[in-house]
């Protein structure tokens, strides 16, 4: 999903491997543990469990629910959902994510695209964020099923703004063009982690120079109409000039948007690369000046920022609004 929805662990405590998998001399677990400011609980009430009712009988997915994220109450509140479409199997396999992978996915649901549209127009959103998993196994990479996912939401509610955080398409220009013709308010793509640490984090396919093209591409096709975002993980052993650079990366090709949060392991399988580092508050704030100074529109940064966090702030809904 080239999303980092990957809020899921609660614990107190962080474990990880040191040395390879499977090599019983070096599986020596440690623990790094959480601080007091990373401390949180996924809460859940009658209001999520309302709209995780109506997207189980839809047959449809939500990141916020399905990742725990922490976000959850306060983002559904505030009229937002991230909903995951072309099925819960990925083709790839980044090493911070915990959705499960296969080469081969079950096939699309071709009742998706209106399913969606029902389900999201029987709630009371403002904004929706649509996330897929990487369908490297298909010719579009899946552009053209995400394509109607979003035109069917348009149909039903042309008012509601949609956000899409689209896989990088392996920056195909035909299937990024599906993607534009379907005429999404904002396309979100994760560069995840700056440019030295990818080959380790991200899955081989998925690359920082690929993704830079894939944004740079949305912004093209649709001669600026569309907005473009992304975001990143920290906490994976960066430096700051490297975040800085990464800003600049995507300042430099028109990204208006950021997002910046701590990365968490989902489990403490030896797949998922080990937390660093929990950056401070502070630093996120610093982060945050950052971005604004390298020029972004509109930053996120935090300890618990995703992709998606409060998506429909009203400074973005007015910078939609004032591009329509
Ligand atoms: S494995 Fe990588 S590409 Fe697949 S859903 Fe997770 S982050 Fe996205």
């Amino acid at each position: 999903m080239t999303c980092f929805e990957n809020g899921t662990n609660t614990n107190n405590t962080i474990r990880f491997t040191t040395g390879q998998p499977n090599q019983k001399n070096n599986d020596r677990i440690d623990q790094l543990a959480k601080p007091e400011w990373f401390k949180t609980k996924f809460v859940q009430n009658k209001f999520t469990e309302h709209i995780s009712a109506l997207m189980g009988s839809y047959n449809l997915h939500s990141v916020c629910e399905s990742a725990h994220c922490p976000n959850i109450h306060e983002c559904w509140s505030m009229g937002t959902a991230t909903f995951m479409v072309m099925g819960e199997v990925c083709t790839r396999g980044c090493r911070f994510c915990a959705i499960k992978t296969m080469a081969q996915p079950p096939p699309l649901d071709p009742n998706e695209p209106e399913n969606l549209a029902a389900a999201v127009s029987s709630l009371n959103l403002k904004y929706i964020v649509i996330t897929s998993v990487a369908r490297d196994d298909l010719e579009d990479d899946g552009s053209g099923h995400f394509a109607q996912c979003i035109r069917a939401i348009k149909r039903k509610m042309p008012q509601l703004i949609v956000e899409v955080l689209v896989p990088d398409f392996k920056a195909k220009k035909f299937a990024i063009q599906k993607i534009v013709d379907a005429k999404p308010d904002v396309v979100s793509h994760n560069v995840e982690t700056v440019e030295r640490l990818t080959r380790n984090i991200r899955d081989i396919r998925a690359k920082y120079r690929q993704s830079l093209e894939a944004l740079a591409l949305y912004r093209e096709l649709s001669e600026g109409k569309i907005i473009t975002k992304s975001g990143m993980m920290v906490g994976l052993g960066e430096t700051e000039e490297e975040v800085r650079q990464t800003m600049k990366d995507l300042r430099d090709i028109g990204v208006e948007l950021f997002t910046i949060g701590q990365y968490l392991r989902p489990t403490q399988e030896v797949r998922y690369v080990p937390v660093k580092e929990y950056v401070h508050p502070d630093v996120f704030k610093k982060y945050e000046q950052m971005g604004y100074d390298a020029g972004f529109k509109y930053v996120a940064s935090g300890p618990f920022v995703r992709s998606s966090y409060k998506a429909a702030e009203p400074f973005i809904a007015n910078l939609i609004e004032s591009r329509i």
